[in-house]
């Protein structure tokens, strides 16, 4: 009989490529949403899928509902994916951020245990919970120092999650997972923002990207190849945790001048800290500048992680590199400019 997968924040990047992994292997997939806002599935239609899902409706701070939920669809594992997952409005709201991206994990667990299904569990970690490691790469042994709100309601999902697992005996493990990235990233993260601001301005929008701290280094994958990784923590006979990164690094800099040169613009730096400018090295034209706004209370210089443990245990590999997946955002960027069809 064909297993059934729950997955909390369907309507998101992971969750879309996640369902689409899953029905691909023949599962009955149940996404859940926090409304019945149809136009917030457009990531599933994206990828030509959101008919072959079941919905289910689910406010994550609702304890009885997450119950109702379990009862009803009765799954054979569970992809807790929902968060407010964007650090920097976490700072606005760090309650909220606690109770959707910390407490709501105790409650799901909580409905877990009291419930008569066995459903295998993961639980979607961060390599925000390592912050401003002392270490580099960073591996699951590596001591969490987070620093965002979002971080911080992270590491209680983590040990949270580890906790029933070692209490209660659940099969729960933790993606500890680098950023990753595709065309179904939401704008307001940076990759996003980056191949979204030259696509349009390939299109003839005449506005510079505004942009905070070039120097923050990230480990950026593709988030297709990471949703392949969480599935293969959840197959494995003993539940532990995992991190999945590439290994790889690049700054924001770096970022903005592979998006620069897959539109043909070589981007010439001048000026200093909050000064830097990126201007056309053809025409001059002003491409790129620092907005103070968008730097963060307390950011974290650099993150690159060490995807051992996972390409050991679970013989799990990043297939696309970072410059093919810049490529593929602002290819899909420029699609979406043109049809129309898809928000951009
Ligand atoms: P997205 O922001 O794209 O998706 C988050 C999902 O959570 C959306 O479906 C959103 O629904 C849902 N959600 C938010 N708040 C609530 C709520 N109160 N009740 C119910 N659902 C809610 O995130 P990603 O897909 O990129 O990430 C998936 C998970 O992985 C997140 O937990 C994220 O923190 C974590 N993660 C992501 C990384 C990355 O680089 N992408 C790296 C490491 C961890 P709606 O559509 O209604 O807003």
């Amino acid at each position: 009989m064909a297993k059934t997968a729950l997955i909390t924040g369907a309507t998101g990047q992971d969750g879309a490529y996640l369902a689409q992994l899953l029905l691909g292997k023949g599962y009955r997939v149940v996404g859940t949403q926090r409304s019945e806002n149809i136009a917030a599935r457009w990531r599933l239609e994206w990828l030509g899928i959101a008919e072959e899902m079941d919905f289910v409706q689910l406010e994550m701070t609702d304890s009885g509902q997450i119950q109702r939920v379990l009862d009803r669809v009765a799954p054979d594992e569970i992809y807790n994916l929902a968060a407010q997952s964007f650090v920097f409005s976490s700072f606005e709201q760090p309650i909220y951020a606690g109770e959707v991206t910390g407490l709501a994990v105790a409650r799901i667990l909580e409905a877990l245990r009291n419930s008569r299904a066995h459903a295998r569990f993961y639980q979607a970690s961060t390599s925000e919970l390592f912050g401003n490691a002392e270490t580099s790469p960073q591996d699951e042994e590596t001591p969490f120092h987070p620093r965002s709100p979002y971080a911080i309601a992270k590491v209680y999902a983590h040990h949270i999650t580890v906790n029933y697992r070692e209490a209660f005996g659940l099969h729960a493990s933790c993606g500890i997972l680098f950023n990753h990235e595709s065309p179904l990233r939401p704008p307001q993260f940076i990759t996003r923002k980056v191949t979204q601001a030259f696509a349009r301005m390939t299109a003839g929008e005449r506005k510079p990207l505004e942009v905070g701290n070039l120097e923050a280094a990230r480990d950026w994958g593709f988030a297709g190849d990471y949703v392949e990784g969480m599935w293969r923590m959840v197959q494995q006979d003993r539940a532990d945790d995992y991190v999945l990164a590439t290994g790889a690094c690049h700054t924001v800099r770096q970022l903005i001048e592979m998006a620069g040169a897959a539109v043909g613009r070589q981007i010439d730096w001048r000026g200093e800290g909050p000064a830097t400018e990126g201007v056309d090295g053809k025409s001059g034209e002003l491409l790129v500048r620092i907005n103070p706004q968008f730097y963060r209370p307390a950011d974290i210089s650099l993150t690159v992680g060490s995807p051992a443990k996972a390409a050991a245990r679970l013989g799990w590999r990043p297939t696309i590199g970072f410059e093919e997946l810049i490529g593929m955002m602002i290819e899909a960027d420029l699609k979406r400019l043109k049809d129309g069809r898809f928000p951009s």
